[in-house]
């Protein structure tokens, strides 16, 4: 089967099928037979079905996970040897860039350009890097003023539940399931809905790579009724979900209810502030790829433009002439650079909310509008002007291809509308000057600041978010430890010592 075919619920003869549940190492359908459809979303057509899980193979995926974790075949595997198997998967997504980037294209309408050079290569890199963090785990000695000796092991916490949203699946489970497995726990993972193909995949090259069985497992089905029980399940140790603000809060109340840990990393409105000083035409390329890759579904997205005054007319100008330009449409050509929205909700979120900008008196510079592409969810990229800072488009999470542009005067201002909204996610300051750059990000409320550029992201680099936008960090040693926990040993040096 090619990942152009629809993915099918019957597993041919010892084939994995990607229309599977994966659990305990075996492919098998929902225990009621019960499946859910994959859409194009460059077509709006059904293109496959995957299993659509019930809360009993949740049960399953969380004992074969409670199971593996247990017997120790992987949580007291050396780390070297768990650095091998991972960088066998890093080695295997290598040698399938094709059918990853194919998927991650199909299912979520990233254009094929992107999913190959960003997608399928930052998630490799993620097994990479956390490969060679297992050869170097370790734990510390500590200097104790009694007559004791104390060591501090790190431990894997046991089972995790990875739950992850629709706009990159492939990455944002890899900066999960990287560090996780690293670190020895064993891992059921739920993907989005939207964009289940990826995991599937990922799945046949974890065991293909030496994972052993029941360490991975993946549960496909809809968050909303199986989610409370995947979190709250007594098995369940620890919860790493990525997603919006107002599920991951939800989530995080019933993780609590068992005092799980839970790393969050939730919605973002970041604010790209573009000083008069900056070199324009590169200021004007970030600032485009930072509204516009992955038609703004990007949850360090800028969609927020600050732009000093001095340059507010010159940069609508600029980027009313640039847009219409920039290839937009089938996310198959390699060309494309910006496709459609993941899912027709998202195109319809997307058009409401600008819509509703419209009606409030906004300035609809470019876009503004669907476009009719053979059927499939596609927004025109959008920038709006003079839009108040209190307005739904600015303080909201837009999640699509669309750009508010504000001025401001004053390095003062600038900070404070920045710092406006209660997301704090990703921030960027575009400025020749820089004194002013390491003032200016010194103040602002992000877990991460970008000077001179966007979304320049590194597997050991830490990113996640304050206030709205979450706690806890994906990526770099922060993301591992997060799934480790402390175990002092300490020694009484005075008794048992032989005369
Ligand atoms: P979402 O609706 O919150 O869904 C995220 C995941 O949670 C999905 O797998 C979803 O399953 C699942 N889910 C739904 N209800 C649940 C429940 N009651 N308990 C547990 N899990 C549940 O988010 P999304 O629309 O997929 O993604 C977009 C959002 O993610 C945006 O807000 C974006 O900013 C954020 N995001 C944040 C980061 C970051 O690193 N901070 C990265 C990427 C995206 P179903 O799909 O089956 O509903």
């Amino acid at each position: 089967m090619t990942l152009t075919d629809p993915p099918s619920t019957v597993a041919g003869a010892g084939e994995p099928s990607r229309g599977q549940l994966f659990i305990g190492g075996v492919w098998r359908d929902a225990s009621d037979g019960a499946v859910m459809d994959v859409v194009s979303p460059a077509t709006g057509r059904k293109v496959g079905e995957v299993a659509r899980a019930t809360t009993a193979d949740v049960d399953d995926a969380v004992a074969a996970a409670r199971a593996a974790f247990d017997s120790g075949v992987w949580s007291r595997l050396s780390s070297r040897e768990r650095a091998r198997i991972l960088q066998r998967a890093y080695t295997l997504m290598r040698e399938r860039t094709e059918e990853l980037a194919q998927a991650e294209s199909l299912d979520v309408g990233k254009p094929i350009t992107f999913a190959r050079i960003i997608d399928v290569n930052n998630a490799a890199e993620l097994y990479e890097f956390y490969a060679s963090l297992g050869h170097h785990l370790d734990g510390d000695v500590r200097e104790t003023t009694g007559n004791t000796h104390a060591y501090v092991k790190r431990e894997p916490i046991g089972v995790v539940a990875a739950i992850t949203p629709f706009n990159f699946p492939l990455i944002l489970s890899s900066s999960k399931i990287a560090p996780a497995l690293i670190a020895g726990n064993t891992v059921v993972h739920k993907p989005a809905s939207d964009t289940p193909l990826s995991a599937l995949i990922i799945a046949d090259i974890l065991q293909e790579a030496g994972v052993p069985d029941g360490v991975f497992n993946v549960v496909t089905g809809p968050g909303a009724a199986l989610g409370d029980h995947l979190v709250g399940h007594p098995d369940v140790d620890k919860v790493a979900f990525t997603g919006s603000t107002e599920i991951g809060a939800h989530a995080a109340a019933i993780a609590g209810r068992t005092l799980k840990p839970f790393t969050a990393e939730l919605g973002g409105n970041a604010a790209n502030i573009l000083f008069a000083d900056a070199e324009l035409n590169a200021a004007i390329n970030t600032v485009i790829s930072a509204f516009v890759f992955n038609s703004g579904q990007f949850c360090m997205a800028g969609p927020r433009l600050l732009v000093e005054r001095p340059l507010y007319d010159t940069v609508l100008g600029i980027l009313a002439d640039a847009l219409p330009h920039v290839p937009f449409g089938d996310p198959a050509d390699a060309g494309t650079v910006i496709g459609p929205l993941a899912s027709a909700n998202q195109l319809e979120k997307v058009a409401a909310m600008v819509d509703r900008a419209r009606a409030a008196g906004a300035r609809i510079v470019t876009g503004g509008e669907r476009a009719d592409l053979g059927g499939g969810f596609y927004y025109r990229p959008t920038v709006i002007a003079d839009v108040p800072n209190d307005a739904e488009v600015v303080a909201e999470e837009v999640f699509g291809p669309v750009l508010t542009v504000q001025p401001f005067d004053t390095e003062e201002e600038a900070i404070a509308l920045a710092n406006s909204t209660p997301y704090g996610l990703a921030s960027g300051i575009q400025t020749a000057d820089l004194s002013k750059a390491h003032r200016v990000a010194a103040r602002l409320d992000a877990g991460i600041t970008w000077v001179n550029g966007w979304a320049l992201l590194d597997p050991s680099v830490p990113f996640g978010g304050v206030k709205a936008s979450g706690w806890g960090r994906e990526n770099g040693p922060e993301a591992m430890a997060s799934y480790q926990r402390t175990h002092s040993i300490v020694f009484n040096l005075e008794t048992g010592a032989s005369a």
